[in-house]
């Protein structure tokens, strides 16, 4: 593979795990998967794909996690679908891509803690309890601060039991910390950045950051303009954010989840949902916002960035991936 960087920082890149916490493709069953070629193309590892939010509904979600299946399945030749842990070190080692799903949300759980079994059971490897809004499970960033239910409490149980990645990307002030709190197991921020560099609702208080690296948890970077505070989403400030979470807690306890979205020319908002509510005007979500997210062709970029900017090789290989790696070799069932 060929990227725009130089020879050192290509061979590190080749030969670290790269990991990408978060990335969505249009929530529809009629994707080519073969998207996410992009992703493999850029060297990265390890994928985990959204396959479903709060407000989409569960027959939806079902069917969305056929058809990505069925895809990856199309093209063996590239993608391992995750089953356990030894699935993606098998499949760097033979040169392909891993991929897991994630659900941003608990209200797909139907109110039944037993829900996160069956998900788990056909992909589903990291889940956050609420998107923006509060739930009956716990709050969402953009709303009220609520604690964490008894309900909540519950999927909590169900998500260690389960041996699931616990999410608290979205998830508001209150129910993350109590989150934290309970959790038997390190707890992750697929994608979310420090609300010390950009004050906004999505991101996180350095009280979040230190609760989850008191976990054995990690904080994954978020590639969207709004919350890195730089319309360009590149690699420079990308790497600030990196930096300012690794000089608060340790390089150990930070990742990356750039959020990237491919844009495939389907509308996949589902009937009837009004995007203001999810997405408020108040938080900034202002229509017709310019909202750029950093592309997977970023990752090689920032290997080289992180290089320059002096981080010993041993702390960008974790921020790569190997932090992300670390905690699901522990939390995978
Ligand atoms: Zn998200």
């Amino acid at each position: 593979m060929t990227w725009p960087i130089d020879n050192n920082a290509a061979t590190l890149h080749q030969d670290a795990f790269v990991w990408d916490a978060h990335a969505c493709l249009p929530l529809s069953p009629d994707i080519d998967i073969d998207a996410l070629d992009r992703h493999r193309s850029a060297g990265v590892d390890f994928v985990s794909v959204n396959v479903g939010m709060d407000m989409n509904p569960v027959t939806d979600i079902l069917a969305i996690l056929a058809a990505f299946r069925a895809g990856l399945r199309r093209y063996p030749e590239k993608y391992v679908l995750v089953e356990t842990f030894a699935d993606i070190v098998e499949a760097k080692n033979s040169g392909r891509m891993a991929v897991a799903f994630d659900l941003e949300g608990g209200v797909p759980l139907m109110d039944r803690p037993e829900m996160v079994q069956l998900y788990y059971d056909l992909g589903v490897r990291q889940i956050h309890l609420a998107y923006n809004r509060n739930n009956s499970i716990g709050g969402g960033c953009h709303d009220d601060d609520i604690p964490l239910t008894e309900l909540g409490g519950r999927v909590v149980g169900a998500i260690n039991a389960a041996g699931m990645l616990m999410d608290c990307s979205h998830t508001g002030y209150r129910t993350s910390l109590d989150i934290m709190e309970r959790s038997a197991a390190p707890v992750i921020y697929s994608h979310a950045n420090p609300r010390a560099l950009v004050d906004h609702g999505r991101n996180i208080t350095d009280k979040q950051i230190d609760a989850c690296a008191g976990t054995g948890g990690v904080i994954g970077i978020n590639g969207v303009s709004l919350f890195l505070g730089d319309t360009g989403a590149g690699a420079g400030i990308i790497a600030d954010h990196i930096v300012y979470v690794a000089d608060r807690v340790g390089a150990d306890h930070v990742g990356l989840g750039l959020d990237y979205a491919y844009d495939l020319g389907i509308d996949d908002l589902p009937d009837g949902v009004d995007p203001g509510f999810w997405w408020p005007q108040s938080a900034g979500y202002t229509a017709g916002l310019d909202i750029h997210i950093a592309e997977p062709e970023t990752f090689p970029v920032l290997t080289e960035t992180l290089l320059d900017r002096g981080l010993p090789e041993s702390d960008i290989r974790g921020i790569l991936g190997g932090n992300f790696q670390r905690v699901a070799k522990d939390v995978w069932s």
